[in-house]
């Protein structure tokens, strides 16, 4: 199964790509995250894309799509749930490419949809541990004792570009550059949005239905091919 999870910053894609993730045994690539990782293991590739990071915007096309046709060469078998991929058109093109020459194919696009007011104030709000990468969120998801990782008392941070201004920036960017991917994949009868203004929980239980309904729809599909 390959699913592919779309939506703008502060829309939750990271928190229920987890959980799913954890639940239905996908493997989760986040580009957002593998690229954090190179920034903080300071390597080539971290140092190349930290201040573009920092600013919002995004890297180079053909940086994301190498990290990505690695992953993917390295799949032995089993789902896997795109996180913060693709980004823009040509990465979508680039991503069909890939998987047509590995006989894949994107199963569903699950759209977060959460008014720009609200993610605003979500992004705001955002912290997270840099020793063992708990997220938290003020004020639906508090540490205990504040300011503190539960897991291990290591000070709470917030993302450089959580900050408000480049926050704006990454909201446009979404519009300018993201969002056209909502009609690529709707056109293709494989988008199902899910308004996630709602509690975490029942974000994921929806996603969870619109995922279960894949099963449904291959058998319908399978019977009307035999009829
Ligand atoms: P995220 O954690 O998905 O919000 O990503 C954080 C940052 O990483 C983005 O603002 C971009 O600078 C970069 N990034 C992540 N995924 C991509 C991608 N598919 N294409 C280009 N840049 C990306």
């Amino acid at each position: 199964m390959v699913l592919i999870l779309l939506g703008a910053p502060g829309s939750g894609k990271g928190t229920q790509a987890n959980r799913l993730a954890q639940k239905l045994g996908l493997r989760h690539l986040s580009t957002g995250d593998m690229l954090r990782r190179h920034v903080k293991d300071g390597t080539e590739i971290g140092k190349k894309v930290e201040s573009t990071m920092k600013s919002g915007q995004l890297v180079p096309d053909e940086l994301i799509v190498k990290m990505i046709a690695d992953q993917i060469e390295s799949m032995s078998s089993g789902g896997v749930m795109l996180d913060g991929f693709p980004r823009n058109l040509s990465q979508a093109d680039k991503l069909d490419e890939m998987f047509s020459d590995h006989g894949l194919n994107v199963d569903r696009v699950l759209f977060l949809s959460v008014d720009e007011d609200e993610l605003i104030k979500r992004l705001s709000g955002r912290f997270y541990c840099p020793k063992c990468d708990a997220g938290y969120n003020y004020p639906m998801h508090l540490p205990k004792s504040e300011g503190v990782c539960d897991n291990d008392g290591e000070k709470l941070l917030r993302r450089p570009d959580d900050e408000e201004s480049i926050v704006r920036d990454r909201l446009e960017v979404y519009r300018t550059q993201t969002s056209p991917l909502e009609d690529y994949y709707r056109k293709q009868g494989k988008l199902v949005e899910i308004r996630a203004n709602i509690h975490p929980d029942k974000v994921t239980e929806a996603m969870l239905k619109a995922i279960m309904d894949i099963g449904q729809t291959d058998l319908k599909q399978a019977g009307n091919a035999k009829a």
